[in-house]
């Protein structure tokens, strides 16, 4: 079953009935005793391309949304979580990968995930192995391997995955190794765990 997300009646700071009102220009929540405005619901997702030999790493999902879809491995990235951090989190959960973040390949925009309630942001990263053994969590995933793009293919597969492993191959058998945004350290960025992609 897909997730179910509720829009916000009561204040989720002091629990008083929201009511409705204009606020820049677009009608929002708003509480009438703490003033309170409900902005909106977002989420952001990250994935990751890891590439061995010509091969993309994909993995079968297990649990819904999509499950027994092939996809990158990834999820959804915590509250106070690097953006980097969190898909090497994942990686490390589904696959049982060890890696490191090298560029960003990709966002994906979708701002009706869920119509008028929900608005879903996802940052694909190209991943560098650094160790360990294929070990496919089966909380999360049902199988998980590496795949040309054209055995891909002929899996159930996310679309985006299979451009961006495609993408991902030619540009490092063109010699591109580091493709997309990179991680621009000793800009002053306001924010203590603010980091930049920016590009080279
Ligand atoms: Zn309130």
């Amino acid at each position: 079953m897909p997730p179910i997300y509720v829009e916000f009646n009561f204040c989720p700071l002091c629990a008083a009935k929201l009511d409705v009102a204009i606020v820049e220009g677009k009608e929002r929540k708003i509480c009438p005793r703490c003033d309170y405005i409900h902005w909106g619901e977002y989420s952001v997702g990250v994935g990751g391309v890891l590439i061995h030999k010509d091969k993309g790493l994909i993995v079968q999902r297990a649990i819904n949304p999509g499950r027994g879809r092939w996809t990158i491995p990834g999820g959804y990235v915590d509250q106070n979580e690097k953006i980097e951090d969190a898909v090497v989190r994942e990686l490390r959960e589904e696959t049982g990968l060890l890696t490191e973040p090298v560029s960003v390949l990709a966002i994906k925009d979708r701002p009706e995930d869920v119509p008028g309630v929900k608005h879903d942001i996802y940052i694909v990263f190209l991943l560098r192995y650094l160790g360990g053994e294929l070990k496919p969590d089966p909380g999360e995933v049902s199988q998980a391997g590496f795949y040309t793009p054209d055995k891909c293919r002929s899996f159930n597969i996310s679309p985006l995955s299979l451009h961006l492993i495609t993408k991902a191959i030619e540009r490092n058998q063109e010699g591109d190794l580091t493709p997309g945004f990179l991680r621009k350290d000793g800009l002053p960025i306001v924010g203590a765990l603010s980091e930049l992609y920016t590009l080279s």
